[in-house]
């Protein structure tokens, strides 16, 4: 954690037990749980639209969370609504055009696809590799400019309560357990969601058997192996992903991504020898691989039963989890957050009488199901194929994909997210 990280944390804690909270008005207020890139996304474009909005993070200050990096087209396309912040994205991150699929048993370059054929699609035709924590604080930073935001770190929404005209949270601060009440909350608050739960929403779906290991060094795949940015490497044993990200400034870091048995012991999973291992085996060397994070995730595929429900909102994690392969979470969740967002601003300040948040529940519920859920379930079962046949099969798809133009730019309109927004777009307020 940085030390310039917690100076919000210690002006909220400053303002003791006697913090004036009557300046906001909980009629039009927006409460956000969780302080993420979601949230804060959400925070952000409410705010700027002149509603009063506070969040609460349960977190002390911003973490350094190694998480996300990859940020698709069609999320960089709803980010420059905010002026300056995808250069600011870009500035921090690396560009990044292309990516590759790879056969690990063969060390074969299986296809390479170039965001160049989407130019006419999106403003963006590349992604941007920028970390989430990175993301969050050019959030936060925009977001402390706003008189009509506040965020309160420290403070943990414990319970939810709602009726026809408001909704009100407990929160468990520093000075003890205060409640708060607003017109809307937003619960982005991540995937084991307080609002979800208080709110008595379900989260269907499944965990996956397998944890993911993500292992950061800086090693240079591009120089050793001619590894992209971002690469995905299929193998029947042990499949990878392999991608670049800008860390601290040049040359940058890569983190390798693993399949780990969730049954082993995760002490065990995470030791030197074990770790040091497996990156051997990736990539011989003389020496020991120089390891400087090593992260162990629980995978899940589940969606809420519904995104909205009263005047509760859910969106980003909250709503939905799945797997990292593809890098579509975190961007499905800023996506919900500016359609989230669109709508509530129609809501309170335009007062506009239609049913939107079941909208918004539609919206990016299906497209959250249609696309992400069977994309990424997809995309594990792509890497991690056993049978010969299935393998060839995929293999020469990706590579007539590649190889043709028009089959590339309907393969990258899915992957970068495009198709998922034009569908939720399509889903209009009559079909509800
Ligand atoms: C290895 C890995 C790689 C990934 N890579 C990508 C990628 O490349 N691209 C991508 O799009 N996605 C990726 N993801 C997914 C991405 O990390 C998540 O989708 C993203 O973090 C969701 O953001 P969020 O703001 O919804 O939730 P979070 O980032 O989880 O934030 C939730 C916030 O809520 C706060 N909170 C929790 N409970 C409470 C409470 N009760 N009260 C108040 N605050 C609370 C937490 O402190 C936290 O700050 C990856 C995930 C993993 C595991």
């Amino acid at each position: 954690m940085r030390h310039d990280e917690c100076w919000v944390a210690l002006r909220y804690a400053s303002l003791g037990p006697a913090y004036e909270i009557e300046a906001m008005n909980p009629s039009k207020t927006v409460l956000i749980s969780g302080g993420g890139p979601v949230g804060l996304l959400c925070a952000l474009l409410l705010g700027r639209a002149g509603i009063p909005v506070r969040v609460f993070d349960a977190n002390p200050c911003l973490q350094n969370d190694p998480r996300a990096a990859t940020t698709h087209p069609a999320t960089l396309d709803v980010l420059d609504q905010v002026p300056g912040l995808v250069d600011d994205m870009a500035r921090l991150g690396l560009v990044t055009p292309i990516f590759q699929f790879w056969d690990r048993p063969s060390n074969t370059k299986i296809a390479e696809f170039d965001h160049v054929v989407l130019k006419n699609d999106t403003r963006h035709p590349f992604v941007i590799q920028c970390e989430q924590f990175k993301t969050a604080g050019l959030l936060l930073a925009r977001v402390e400019k706003l008189p009509n935001v506040d965020v309160l770190f420290n403070h943990t929404v414990t319970d939810v309560s709602q009726d026809a005209n408001s909704v009100t949270v407990t929160v468990k601060s520093p000075a003890g357990e205060q409640t708060h009440s607003g017109a809307y909350l937003i619960g982005a608050d991540g995937g084991r969601s307080t609002v979800r739960k208080q709110s008595g929403i379900a989260f269907e779906g499944f965990t996956y058997e397998e944890r993911f290991l993500v292992l950061t060094t800086p090693f240079d795949f591009a120089a050793n192996r001619g590894y992209c940015e971002r690469t995905y490497i299929a193998d029947p044993e042990e499949w990878c992903n392999c991608f670049k990200v800008a860390a601290d400034g040049p040359p940058g870091l890569w983190r390798t991504v693993f399949p780990a048995d969730a049954t082993e012991n995760e002490a065990k999973t995470l030791s030197d020898t074990d770790v040091h291992a497996r990156m051997q085996k990736f990539f011989p060397l003389p020496h020991a691989h120089d390891i400087v994070h090593r992260n162990l995730y629980s995978i899940h595929q589940r969606v809420a039963a519904t995104f909205a429900k009263g005047r509760v909102l859910l969106a980003g994690d909250s709503a939905h989890v799945n797997n990292s392969i593809g890098g579509m979470g975190l961007n499905g969740g800023l996506q919900d957050a500016a359609n989230a967002c669109e709508k509530l601003v129609e809501l309170i300040l335009n007062r506009n009488p239609h049913d939107l948040l079941a909208l918004y529940d539609k919206q990016r519920r299906i497209v959250t199901t249609e696309f992400v859920q069977a994309q990424t379930i997809a995309n594990k079962k792509r890497l991690e194929a056993r049978d010969a046949e299935t393998r060839k099969h995929n293999f020469e798809e990706l590579s007539a994909s590649a190889s043709d133009p028009v089959k590339a730019r309907e393969f990258l309109l899915k992957t970068a997210m495009i198709s998922m927004q034009q569908r939720a777009a399509s889903i209009k307020l009559e079909t509800v």
